[in-house]
């Protein structure tokens, strides 16, 4: 029977401590002053005095604002405008310690605040951050084909399909006169979001890890990439896990207890594929690759590839130092220049981070994206440094980490990414994800823009 796909979200709090954006410090003389003006003039409601002059209720702990809740602020600034004298707000500097200088804390916040609720971030002064930048930030998407107000997927008036395809599609098919297909079949399979979970990091692998990831992606019904040792190690097994293979792993298939749906070879090796070919006759091969020459890619496309996973470092970096996005539009255009986009399928890692850079990556490109450190962030996991490397960063996973709590705040985050996709695709008139692919007149860019308005003119320099 049809079931119309849908994450399930509830309320998941932090575990471990979260350092709040900003810190109140209140003068208690001025405070005190005020409270007992505000008790006379109150009196008959003491509880409205003393909620002053936060409606928030940081001023309303036990001991009112002589002991600032600073959880609960929201940096509205309403204190310290209306009682300057008194009410001082400041950054917190715990909060500029989350993240890294790639996931940085506004990313982090907004991130957690999308898995702790499973809701779209709302701000409702509007936004207050910057119209261009680096990376996706010099990249807008052009919402002015908002022609059908009806379709409208989160509210569930027009269905809006986020499913996308994943394998081997041939362009055209050809037959035998008896009616078999000659040459190369289709041979695909569908996940209901575009959004599969990447190869953690080693140094948070623990079962309790693995089986959060394991829960998440079932309840989610998308896929996850593990190393085949680690499944030895973790004795797990199960349809949602695509073993990577490495040249050195290939003994290790044979102890699979388990028909993956794609395999992922970590590399390319010709005699690993061909030994997974004759093992896996029947199954998707996709190749992992770093982001870096595309006539590599068609090269490997020649050789019968067909889904590639491209990997950028977690900053987003592919090995030559250019960012993803542009990365991303190299290997979209090589395979469109070739005349074989359609015939393949592209996953990309590395560098997305917030809900806005999902669409954005499919724009330029990809069919699917598989998550790496927001996967982390969303279970509170710790930054020991910087972390570009997919090697050597080192993350700290809570130590209360259990395995309900992990899977909501993953599904959470899910739920509020889809929705925030589903804006997107609504306010474009799209009605299904496959459609937004490779949609380059959907978006906008800052350097092309600035490039047509500004070159010729002395001072511009780009
Ligand atoms: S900034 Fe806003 S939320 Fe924070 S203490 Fe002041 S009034 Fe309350």
């Amino acid at each position: 029977m049809y079931q119309r796909y849908h994450l399930r979200t509830s309320l998941a709090p932090e575990i471990a401590p979260f350092p709040n954006r900003t810190r109140v410090k209140v003068k208690r003389p001025g405070l005190a002053a005020h409270l007992v003006e505000e008790l006379i003039r109150y009196r008959r409601n003491p509880e409205v005095a003393l909620s002053r002059p936060c409606v928030y209720g940081v001023f309303s702990g036990p001991v009112g604002g002589f002991a600032p809740r600073n959880d609960s602020c929201v940096g509205c600034l309403r204190c310290t405008i209306e009682y300057p004298e008194m009410v001082q707000v400041y950054p917190n500097p715990e909060h500029k310690h989350l993240g890294d200088s790639y996931f940085t804390p506004e990313h982090v916040d907004t991130l957690c605040y999308e898995a702790r609720t499973g809701r779209i971030p709302v701000k409702g002064a509007g936004y207050r951050g910057p119209f261009g930048g680096e990376g996706w930030n010099g990249m807008w998407t052009d919402m002015s084909e908002i022609v059908r107000p009806t379709r409208d997927g989160i509210h569930g008036r027009e269905f809006i399909s986020t499913a996308v395809d994943i394998g081997q599609k041939p362009p055209f098919l050809t037959f035998y006169e008896q009616g078999a297909a000659t040459g190369e079949s289709v041979r695909t399979f569908s996940l209901p979001i575009p959004v599969l979970f990447d190869v953690p990091p080693a140094s948070v692998l623990s079962p309790t890890f693995i089986q959060i990831l394991l829960a998440a992606a079932q309840e989610a019904e998308t896929l996850l990439v593990l190393p085949v040792r680690i499944l030895q190690r973790f004795r797990i097994q199960g349809p949602q896990i695509v073993p990577l293979v490495g040249h050195e792993d290939a003994d290790a298939l044979t102890e699979l207890r388990f028909v993956p749906p794609m395999i992922e070879l970590d590399g390319w090796n010709e005699a690993l594929l061909r030994e997974v070919r004759t093992r896996f006759a029947e199954n998707t091969i996709c190749l992992r690759h770093a982001l870096v020459s595309t006539e590599e890619l068609l090269k490997h496309y020649q050789a019968g590839i067909r889904v590639f996973h491209l990997v950028a470092d977690y900053h987003g970096r592919g090995r030559d130092g250019r960012f993803v996005l542009d990365l991303i539009r190299e290997a979209h255009r090589a395979f469109v220049e070739a005349g074989c986009r359609d015939a393949v399928t592209l996953l990309g890692s590395g560098g997305i981070i917030a809900a806005e850079h999902l669409p954005k990556a499919i724009i330029c490109g990809l069919d699917a994206v598989a998550l790496d450190t927001p996967l982390l962030v969303a279970l509170q996991a710790e930054f020991l440094g910087e972390c570009p490397d997919r090697e050597r960063s080192r993350f700290r996973l809570p130590r209360r980490l259990t395995v309900n709590w992990g899977v909501q705040r993953v599904e959470n985050l899910l739920a509020s990414w889809r929705d925030q996709l589903l804006e997107v695709l609504g306010a474009m008139g799209l009605r299904e994800v496959r459609r937004l692919r490779g949609e380059i007149g959907r978006a906008m860019f800052q350097s092309d823009l600035e490039r047509e308005a500004f070159s010729g003119i002395e001072g511009y320099d780009h």
